[in-house]
């Protein structure tokens, strides 16, 4: 047990998410319980994890998980590991939830993405159909996220574009989508910044100036792509070549980096969406598995296309992941590392009241609100 690396999840404590400053002691071996000194209370190992009250095995959970991440059908595991369906449903929820959680606290933060694509996919149910909008940064190979509908329709890809927008600082920005005419509307609303003005009231929103859409419209016949146009909706195009460059995401206007990104989605969805009852019925216990294969793939997957030539006589290629590549994450996580790590509450802040500060209040604040 490692007392230093612990925090304390406690929200009314001061000390809470803070690490290695000695306020977490063992509590119990036997039970992997720390206690605070701060706030005096005990938690376990497992506390904000998966595994919280689990009554199986951590190892067990990592299995289903990686088997549930590509896409094995939830009847082999039941057969294979004598598990009930609504168990290893609940896993699925369970592990996919946590995961929605670390790739908030991760990926949703602000960098400079110059290269975003975004595409949706249909998957294929029991009598239902499944819309599953997804983006990708192309020169990190970052999954940002995606949204997960029964429709097609202008929401889904706003509330795409809400998940592009909390990932992206206000810099020169190249979102290549397809035709679906949704896009521009929902860019233009997503991508604004309030403008203070000292007054009271909802401030006025400005829009970004330097987003650049490039459409890559497909014209088919049949499965087959007879026609490609590739035009830009807003912006410049030499801009837009620029920040393709930069990116390294080809010479030309493309989506094929998404679309590389959705055949995986899609293959693994498909046999999901098939095999389970109780995935049907409900289409938002989907949401928890894409954020476990998002994150599993961001975290956990090695991708060839963004390793490095390593030092001569050493490694020849050092590998590394998407979440590597964007200088999340320093090492390739384990399935269990994912599973197990702990995300901090936001630091802790002393009750607000009129007047001063009291006696009992400055100690706290010095030490902790640093
Ligand atoms: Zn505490």
């Amino acid at each position: 047990m490692g007392p230093r690396e612990q925090f304390c999840p406690n929200i009314v404590c001061p000390a809470r998410g803070k690490v290695g400053e000695d306020n977490i002691v063992v509590h119990s071996r036997k039970e992997a319980r720390y206690k605070c000194n701060i706030c005096g209370k005990t938690f376990v190992e497992t506390i904000g994890t998966p595994y919280y009250r689990l009554h199986y095995s951590e190892a067990l959970m990592v299995i289903v998980a990686a088997l549930i991440a590509h896409g094995c059908p939830l009847q082999a595991i039941v057969a294979a590991y004598h598990l009930d369906e609504r168990t290893v449903m609940d896993w699925q929820g369970r592990v996919g939830r946590h995961c929605q959680r670390v790739h908030e606290h991760l990926v949703e933060q602000p960098q400079d993405l110059t290269h975003v694509q975004a595409d949706e996919i249909r998957v294929k149910g029991q009598g239902k159909v499944i819309w599953l909008a997804m983006a990708l940064m192309v020169s990190t190979r970052l999954w940002l996220g995606g949204v997960v509908a029964e429709k097609r329709d202008e929401h889904l890809i706003l509330a795409l574009m809400r998940t592009i927008r909390k990932c992206a600082l206000a810099q020169p920005l190249l979102i290549c989508v397809d035709g679906f005419r949704a896009y521009l509307q929902a860019i233009a609303r997503a991508f604004r910044s309030p403008l203070p003005n000292g007054k009271r009231g909802r401030p006025q929103l400005i829009s970004w100036p330097d987003i650049h859409i490039g459409q890559v419209i497909k014209r088919y016949q049949g499965k087959r792509v007879i026609d490609i146009t590739r035009r830009m909706a807003r912006g410049c195009l030499q801009t837009a070549q620029l920040l393709l460059l930069k990116s390294g995401g080809g010479t030309k206007l493309n989506t094929a980096f998404i679309e590389r990104l959705n055949a995986t989605f899609r293959s693994r969805l498909a046999v999901l969406v098939r095999r389970s009852r109780a995935l049907i019925r409900n289409p938002q216990t989907l949401e928890p598995l894409m954020y476990l294969m998002g994150s599993i793939y961001n975290f956990c997957t090695e991708h060839k296309s963004l390793r490095l030539p390593g030092i001569v006589g050493g490694h020849k290629w050092i590998a590394r992941t998407p979440a590597i590549a964007a200088g999340l994450i320093d090492h390739i996580w384990t399935i269990k590392e994912l599973l197990l790590f702990r995300i901090p509450p936001p630091q802790w802040q002393p009750p607000k009241h009129r007047g001063r500060h009291s006696q009992t209040e400055m100690p706290l604040i010095a030490r902790w609100c640093s």
